[in-house]
């Protein structure tokens, strides 16, 4: 299933997807670029890409960014800073634990300098004061918002839309992908006018998300087709939260389909594909493709919560 410069794309066969007549398959950003546990990947990746090569154009030496200790964000942000020959800086929020988890043991072990803040000062991390405060602190570095979720972030995602027209004899009319802050899901609508893009929001209270992701296109000078919708009903409880229901689907579906799943992104994308086809959502022949946009290694720090939720089900 593999090409070299492209992400793979995987056929999934399920008789559900059968008797609902629609022919399904994921788009494999977790495995892109081809897999290399030095290096960055998933839709992070393509998030990154433009501000690392701004931050180069700029002359700055750091990369500066925040997150949570489980940040795929943050883990990317290490590990490219690494390979670009930039230093990094997390800002991470809330106190500092020891031993560090997989997440930012991994960081630190790419060169990351980590700083925590609390709570109440880590909400301020958008304020354009906090922001000169920092700048101010630390000259020599790129900030770069939370998630990667800027511009030049939406201007990479773009170029997932690529990796779906490489398989070009595959028509696509659906793309669905979990969505946090809406700049991936933002780069996908502007880069593909002719397929609907459905974002599958992973936080509860998704409704904020058409503002957002108007802001994106509009920040980017995209033009807004129209081609998108959002999912708000399959945050299963919020943030990062895994109950036994959604802990006993990732177990079956991820060894029924043969894909990694986790339970903050991907799991929750599944859910909503599953349930979207089980109630005949889609119209018989829409071709639907997913992105499984990466993050298996936050599945680590969350491995006893996931195996606890397991037991109860
Ligand atoms: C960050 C992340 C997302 C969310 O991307 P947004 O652009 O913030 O919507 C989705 N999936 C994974 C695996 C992520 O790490």
């Amino acid at each position: 299933m593999t090409s070299s410069g492209y992400a793979p794309l995987q056929h999934l066969d399920d008789p559900d997807f059968d008797q609902a007549g629609v022919s399904v398959r994921v788009l494999r950003l977790d495995l892109y670029p081809p897999l290399n546990a030095a290096m960055s990947s998933g839709n992070k990746y393509f998030k990154l890409k433009y501000n690392i090569q701004a931050a180069q154009q700029q002359g700055k030496t750091q990369l500066l960014s925040f997150g949570g200790a489980y940040s795929n964000h943050i883990h990317a942000l290490a590990l490219a800073g690494k390979q670009h020959g930039l230093q990094t800086i997390g800002l991470i929020r809330g106190e500092q634990q020891q031993p560090l988890n997989p997440t930012l043991r991994d960081a630190v072990d790419a060169g990351m300098q980590l700083h925590y803040i609390n709570r109440i000062d880590y909400r301020r991390k958008a304020e354009v004061n906090f922001i000169a405060e920092l700048e101010r602190q630390f000259p020599a570095a790129f900030i770069i918002p939370e998630g990667g979720s800027n511009q030049l972030g939406v201007q990479g995602c773009m170029e997932i839309a690529d990796h779906i027209a490489y398989y070009r004899g595959q028509h696509t009319d659906t793309v669905m992908l979990p969505v946090a802050t809406g700049a991936t899901m933002a780069g996908l609508v502007a880069a593909l006018p002719n397929s609907t893009v459905v974002g599958v929001a992973v936080l509860k209270g998704g409704d904020f998300l058409h503002d957002e992701l108007n802001a994106y296109l509009l920040q980017s000078g995209q033009i807004d087709w129209g081609n998108w919708q959002l999912e708000c009903n399959y945050h299963g409880g919020g943030y990062a939260k895994c109950d036994s229901r959604l802990a006993q689907f990732i177990s079956d579906v991820s060894k029924r389909l043969d894909i990694p799943l986790e339970p903050v992104y991907s799991g929750k994308l599944f859910c909503a594909l599953y349930d979207k086809v089980r109630t005949k959502a889609f119209p018989h022949g829409s071709n639907i493709t997913l992105i499984h946009t990466g993050g298996m290694q936050g599945l680590r720090g969350m491995q006893q919560q996931f195996d606890a939720a397991l037991k109860q089900a």
